[in-house]
């Protein structure tokens, strides 16, 4: 490591290392090429940054990111509004949207719930899902929420606020990675995908 340390510099390499996946490294490495990049360039970076944060919010139906009141989905008259996919993060949401398959929409949880990480119910978009029960006809429900213990135990909590309310709730069938041996699959992942076995 260099005997000297410029502090603006090492101030950029620490801000790089608090990324996830930057070792130091390469949080050294992003720091000389920001550092070298023309200022223009660096300035457009460093306001991308404050403009995300800035003009990004939650959508005031299903809670992904939008930079307006309302994401393209939820004001979509091509999606199906009667069913809603429930995610963990808007990442999955847009995992969803990639396969180009589903014409519904969706409710992004910002996370799942875990006791041990301190986040309950209360912590999650939950009661904004319960408002758009209430406020337009919604047929089905469809877990989406990861295959972990989290993950579950919200699908869990959620099927059982729903349930009552009359309304189909499903949950995603996981199964084999298409290209994978059963042989190697774990005996929860081999289970989840015998119980989601569809007729042929
Ligand atoms: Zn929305």
């Amino acid at each position: 490591m260099a005997s000297y340390s410029v502090a603006p510099l090492q101030k950029l390499i620490e801000q790089f290392e608090k990324l996830p996946g930057i070792g130091a490294k390469t949080a050294q490495r992003l720091a000389y090429f920001v550092l070298n990049m023309p200022k223009t360039e660096a300035e457009e970076f460093s306001k991308a940054i404050i403009d995300a944060h800035e003009k990004i919010k939650y959508c005031s139906i299903c809670c992904n990111f939008t930079d307006k009141d309302k994401c393209p989905v939820c004001t979509s008259a091509s999606r199906d509004h009667s069913v809603i996919c429930v995610v963990e993060t808007p990442r999955d949401a847009m995992a969803m949207e990639s396969t180009n398959e589903y014409r519904g929409t969706y409710h992004v949880l910002h996370g799942a719930i875990s006791p041990l990480n301190g986040v309950g119910p209360d912590q999650l978009k939950i009661k904004e899902l319960l408002a758009r029960l209430n406020n337009q006809e919604v047929k089905e429900v469809i877990m989406a929420t990861n295959p972990t213990v989290e993950g579950e135990a919200t699908a869990m909590y959620l099927t059982r606020l729903l349930k009552p309310l009359g309304i189909k709730v499903t949950r995603l069938a996981y199964g084999i990675p298409v290209g994978g041996d059963l042989e190697y699959a774990d005996e929860v992942t081999l289970a989840r995908a015998l119980e989601g076995r569809t007729d042929l």
